[in-house]
């Protein structure tokens, strides 16, 4: 099929309310605070950076369960010869839908879909580049053709107390938590290289996130138990152009009869013929 109107940046839209990435979110709350910077002042105006690791398992996540779902294993993704401190639970993991990772290499030229889009095995690199999501308060400022998103930084301080009851609920120690309320914005990825069948898997793993998506294998991020990181998510029409793109988080406008269009064209001859590609390859071992 001729996939040439779709460039080989993708975005997904990403909307959560609480999404917990425990320590590793990076902020700017330096830039703020000029030596009177108040943790939990609203007047904060503080952006920072999602990492893409936690993004890019739960994406991962998400295709391989596409893929067993389709009756076919997945890529496991930890080493084979990595010493698991419970063997039988890889053990497990290898009778739920996984083989080992890079096993798929000698049935097939370019192993299966998982393998070949993450790599990760004799240095092969993976076929798409998952970029972090820079995220900003001020929804102004945000580039969503860029990979950004709008989102309000929030530090959550929880106390630990003691459970003994002759403690009196005596506080231990108090944690804090780095978390981002109100996410909405778009997740780029980058193909180096596009094939239908990727595009299919990800239209489809999408889906599957955003269906199961208060299922806790399924959440994003830490802090699961407590709701963070249920994520409604989708893939932005790979034909919009960045205008389009842009118009779909302008809460005041509504979509343009060209978006409408691209979408009619998108349902109804892209989406069957990237699914049907995806099958072709997974019939394939
Ligand atoms: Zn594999």
């Amino acid at each position: 099929m001729n996939l040439e109107p779709v460039s080989n940046d993708v975005y997904i839209r990403i909307r959560t309310e609480l999404l917990v990435i425990g320590d590793s979110i990076i902020t700017d709350r330096h830039h703020a605070s000029n030596g009177n910077y108040q943790d939990d002042d609203p007047q904060n105006q503080i952006g920072g950076i999602i990492p893409a690791f936690p993004l890019s398992g739960w994406l991962r996540h998400g295709m391989e369960s596409v893929l067993q779902q389709h009756d076919t294993t997945a890529c496991h993704p930890g080493e084979a010869n990595a010493n698991f401190k419970r063997e039988n639970i890889y053990e497990r993991d290898l009778d739920a839908g996984y083989h080992e990772k890079g096993d798929c290499l000698d049935s097939t030229e370019n192993g299966c879909l998982v393998f070949d889009l993450f790599g990760g095995f004799e240095n092969r690199p993976g076929k798409f580049m998952r970029r972090p999501i820079q995220f900003s308060p001020v929804r102004s400022s945000v580039d969503y053709t860029r990979g950004q998103a709008e989102g309000h930084y929030r530090r959550l301080n929880r106390n630990v107390v003691s459970r003994n009851a002759e403690d009196n609920r005596q506080p231990l120690r108090n944690t804090e938590l780095d978390a981002i309320a109100n996410l909405d914005g778009s997740w780029q990825l980058t193909f180096r290289e596009l094939k239908p069948a990727f595009l299919g898997l990800l239209a489809e793993a999408i889906e599957y996130l955003d269906t199961h998506q208060t299922e806790f294998s399924h959440q994003l991020g830490g802090a699961r138990n407590f709701g963070a990181g249920i994520v409604d998510c989708e893939l932005i029409n790979p034909l919009y152009d960045n205008r389009e793109l842009k118009r779909v988080f302008n809460r005041h406008q509504s979509p343009t009869e060209a978006m409408n269009e691209k979408d009619e064209r998108w349902a109804e001859q892209f989406r069957p013929a990237l699914q049907s590609a995806m099958e072709d390859r997974l019939r394939e071992r």
